[in-house]
């Protein structure tokens, strides 16, 4: 509270409370004479602490004392210990009073510092939500320029080492010829990552504007890409009718790519069924890509979505173990979750979400794709 209002509630009680005394020492009855007083401690709610309580409670206390002595006598028929009572009346409500304003007043400060508590933590959330993503999105830069800068000297190297392999291959001693190609290996591979990390740090940073994007459609497009593989494989894939998303096309693309292309590749012995659906569940839409292949073992779940972690090793079944990372950014971009659920031999099922955005009803049923595919 302001100094000024203060003193002025410190003036008003002061007055209140003369008022009061005067009043009782001109009632002859002095049958409730202190209770007034009450009121005072009820106006020291208003002043900061406790103390303006207490005070006017013992101020108030005083008076009704002394009050007793200096009214004028109580009419014959009015025995003694009635007026007594009422005094006692008197301090007893003024300490009710005392009592009511002191935990009145705890309650709310203690509801003033848990407030204070939580705008505080609120205030370091935000903080720490700002830092990390100051910090992610250094990371992204840095894995930009990395990649990025990287890439110009790797052509080098690789350019290079093709050109001894092609000129020098079987003029040299067998040796060379294997250190010749494990040269030419090593700067594909590395040219492979370098461009899956790109890929990976422009996700946020280079998409593009949501648009009305068929799933279906893009489920098409992903067969055509992976027609080879599918040939090769004798792979079966099968879908339930997809609907239209509000999405970055080309990178909802990757997405059910990069699945079903893992979903053919870490197939077993049988040859790979894949089933797509999706399902609306609470605002979004639950897509699925389920196979019949080797499965995953519960305790790599989270882990194979982090940047370069690969069950296997690159001669078992080839990648860069960058394809579910991309996924799963892909998918947070476009507000969704992702995870899947695995048991080793028995197949899997990975699953995503994207929220169900704000497109012409009608949209569902005729697909009105638009987008082009060619970043892709
Ligand atoms: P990559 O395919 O290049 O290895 P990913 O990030 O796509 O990288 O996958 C990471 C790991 O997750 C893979 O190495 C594999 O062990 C496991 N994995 C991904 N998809 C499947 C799947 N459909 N079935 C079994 N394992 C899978």
């Amino acid at each position: 509270m302001k100094q000024n209002g203060a003193k002025q509630f410190i003036l008003y009680s002061v007055l209140l409370t003369i008022g009061i005394f005067i009043f009782d020492l001109l009632t002859p009855l002095g049958i409730a004479g202190g209770v007034p007083y009450a009121a005072v401690v009820l106006i020291s709610f208003y002043l900061p602490g406790q103390h303006y309580t207490f005070a006017s409670g013992i101020v108030g206390s005083i008076l009704t004392i002394i009050g007793f002595f200096l009214s004028p006598p109580a009419p014959s028929n009015v025995e003694l210990w009635i007026v007594l009572i009422n005094r006692s009346l008197a301090l007893f409500v003024i300490w009710s009073g005392v009592v009511f304003v002191t935990k009145y007043k705890q309650a709310i400060e203690q509801r003033r510092k848990a407030e204070d508590a939580f705008k505080q933590a609120n205030k370091d959330l935000k903080k720490y939500t700002d830092e990390l993503k100051r910090s992610n999105s250094e990371l992204e830069q840095f894995a930009y320029v990395a990649s990025h800068d990287l890439q110009e000297p790797l052509r080098m190297v690789s350019s290079f080492t093709q050109l001894l392999s092609k000129r020098y291959k079987d003029k040299l001693d067998t040796d060379a010829n294997e250190f010749i190609s494990y040269a030419v290996e090593g700067a594909n591979r590395m040219q492979r990552l370098i461009n899956d990390l790109l890929s990976y740090s422009r996700i946020n940073t280079k998409g593009r504007p949501f648009e009305e994007t068929d799933c279906g459609e893009i489920l098409g497009h992903v067969r055509a890409n992976l027609h080879v593989a599918i040939e090769k494989s004798g792979a079966l894939i099968t879908n339930d009718h997809l609907p239209i998303v509000m999405g970055d096309a080309s990178q909802l693309m990757r997405l059910f790519q990069n699945l079903v292309d893992n979903a053919i590749k870490f197939s077993d012995k049988e040859a790979p069924r894949i089933h797509v659906s999706a399902e609306a569940k609470d605002n979004e839409w639950v897509f699925s890509v389920r196979d019949n292949g080797i499965g995953i073992d519960p305790q790599y779940h989270e882990r194979i979505f982090l940047i370069f972690q690969r069950l296997h090793g690159k001669e078992e079944y080839p990648g860069t173990g960058i394809g579910l990372a991309i996924c799963k950014r892909i998918v947070e971009r476009h507000g969704g979750k992702t995870w899947v659920e695995s048991e080793p031999q028995k197949g899997s099922a990975f699953y995503f979400t994207i929220p169900i955005g704000v497109h012409k009803s009608d949209a569902l049923i005729a697909p009105i794709i638009k987008a082009d595919y060619t970043d892709y």
